[in-house]
């Protein structure tokens, strides 16, 4: 047995076999190969394969989405069964005797340039689809990532980093726990690890090897160790660990519909965080009192390279107003940025990710994406209580800016007569120094305030939260800290609004008493943070 220590970043016991995940699929190898009737059969298999994933996408996006998104896949499932593209495969297998991941590769630059495929309906607009087959194909030839995805068994995935972008596109019924060589405990990955409920030990160090793949492996989420072809004993420790976790689980079952209360009378609201579809089915099992952030950004994080439609993301918001009923959904604008990435959105090469474009400073810079936002909330306010919130604001000038955004997003909504709130309420995440010193102003400008601790703290610190040279400085208690939000309180308070904490530190049973003393009107933590959380408001005095 092998021990390993990291870093935990999300609760819970994961036990199963080891499988290495390879991002890298950038450098494809050029490899003559001898027999190439095999290496076309390899391809038609490939092929087959990835057919049969675009016809499932197409399905499952038919229900989800609608049939004009399904389309998409439907379309790309052609170009696969396009004779022209088949013959081409094949026919430069043969000829030039290289691998198949190769010649795909090869195949999808110059296809496009090809006007007897261009006469087949397909054009430049195709480009991204086009590269999508391929980089599918490839994938699924050198049995990468998405391919074990489709594997029968669940796994334990290992990487050297998980990006957001991974993490938000890890299948929840196939990925047991993640371990990772590097990243820390305060980046996006660990903030989705702990929302999706997936346990997850982190920054082990190039101990964790690549020749452990296809082993047992234990996640211990709680103590932030690994065990690597466990012991009988350790098994059978771990085992009853999981076991003792669900008992714990099973417990606080019995606060569902119990009052967030304190002994002496105090109450306080407890929300759910989400960022996917997946999510919002964890937050009615929560039993929160509704969904207080919606980080919009992820929805942007799983597509790849396809910037989903204001119809695939007004389904998603629906189905949140929906499922909670009365009860409220605050959705964030996407802050994409820092070390939240979208493929599907340029944003440049920048030096410094976490103070450049980002939050409403890019979404004034892409106009249409904020618009086809802005609208998808306020199509989805006319079946919920839904609430709008604009991330890492740091001016007056921008909310106005925003405001004014969301008045065109209303008009063209009156023109196409789509119902929605007109008085949808408008709320900032306070995650500046500089929003916090104008937070009484801001305070007469919106309706609601969230604080988001993780982003506060950075800026605050001056301390990147993904820099894990630095993650020994890294204090979110700091005095500074938590003076910024009690003088938010205050001073939202002052003029009769709400605040709420969503960042990390809403779910820190050790500041609960603390939040409750200044004030503080709601936590908006994880989903499976919901009921812990409870039971703590109830167990003070
Ligand atoms: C925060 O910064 O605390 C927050 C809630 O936003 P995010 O973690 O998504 O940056
Ligand atoms: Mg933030």
């Amino acid at each position: 047995m092998i021990t390993l220590t990291g870093k935990k970043i999300s609760e819970g016991i994961a036990i199963g076999k080891l499988s290495f995940y390879k991002r890298d699929i950038k450098e494809i190898k050029r490899i003559y190969v001898k027999d190439v009737e095999k290496e076309i059969q390899r391809f038609q298999r490939a092929r087959e394969k990835a057919v049969a994933e675009l016809r499932e996408l197409c399905e499952s996006s038919a229900r989800e989405v609608g049939d004009a998104n399904a389309a998409i896949f439907e379309m790309q499932q052609g170009i696969l069964e396009e004779p022209m593209y088949i013959d081409r495969v094949c026919s430069l297998i043969l000829e030039e005797k290289l691998n198949a991941e190769y010649i795909v590769q090869d195949t999808a630059g110059k296809l496009l340039k090809d006007p007897d495929f261009l006469k087949r309906g397909y054009n430049r607009g195709h480009e991204a689809d086009v590269s999508d087959v391929s980089l599918r194909l490839i994938r699924i030839l050198s049995r990468r990532f998405k391919d074990e995805m489709f594997m029968e068994e669940p796994f334990v995935l290992a990487s050297r980093e998980l990006y957001p972008s991974d993490t938000v596109q890890l299948d929840r019924n196939k990925v047991l726990g993640f371990v990772t060589m590097y990243g820390t405990i305060n980046s996006h990955t660990a903030v989705l690890a702990r929302t999706r409920g997936i346990p997850a030990v982190i920054g082990l160090g190039e101990v964790l090897k690549e020749e452990y793949a296809g082993k047992m492996i234990i996640v211990d989420g709680y103590e932030g160790k690994v065990y690597i072809e466990p012991d009988y004993t350790t098994l059978m420790k771990m085992k009853e660990r999981r076991d003792a976790g669900f008992h714990q689980t099973k417990n606080l079952e019995r606060l569902k519909g119990k009052e967030n209360i304190t002994q002496s009378g105090q109450k306080i609201d407890i929300c759910a965080n989400v960022g996917t579809r997946e999510d919002i089915e964890n937050v009615i099992r929560s039993d929160a009192g509704g969904i207080g952030l919606f980080r919009s950004e992820f929805l942007y994080m799983e597509t790849g390279r396809r910037i989903p439609t204001e119809e695939q993301i007004f389904q998603v918001y629906k189905l949140a107003a929906e499922s909670m009923g009365s009860n409220r959904v605050v959705i964030r604008l996407a802050d994409l940025g820092g070390d939240k990435m979208a493929q599907c959105i340029d944003m440049g090469k920048q030096s410094n990710p976490a103070i450049g474009i980002r939050g409403m400073r890019l979404l004034f810079d892409k106009e249409e994406i904020l618009l086809e936002q802005m609208r998808a909330i306020l199509r989805a306010s006319g079946y919920g209580n839904v609430c709008i919130l604009l991330p890492m604001v740091v001016s007056l000038e921008e909310v106005e800016k925003a405001k004014g955004m969301l008045e065109k997003a209303k008009r063209s909504l009156k023109q196409s007569k789509v119902a929605f709130n007109e008085n949808i309420p408008v709320g900032v995440m306070i995650e500046t120094p500089a929003a916090v010193m104008i937070s009484g102003e801001l305070a007469r400008e919106v309706d609601f305030f969230s604080i988001g601790t993780n982003d506060l703290s950075q800026f605050t610190l001056g301390m990147d939260r993904t820099n894990r040279k630095i993650e020994k400085y890294y204090n979110p208690y700091h005095p500074a800290i938590l003076k910024m939000i009690r003088i938010v309180t205050n001073n939202v308070h002052l003029e009769g609004k709400h605040v709420s904490i969503c960042g990390d530190l809403a779910a820190d049973l050790s500041m609960t008493e603390f939040f409750i003393q200044i004030g503080i009107d709601e936590l908006s933590v994880a989903p499976n943070q919901v009921l812990a959380l409870r039971k703590k408001i109830r167990d003070i005095q």
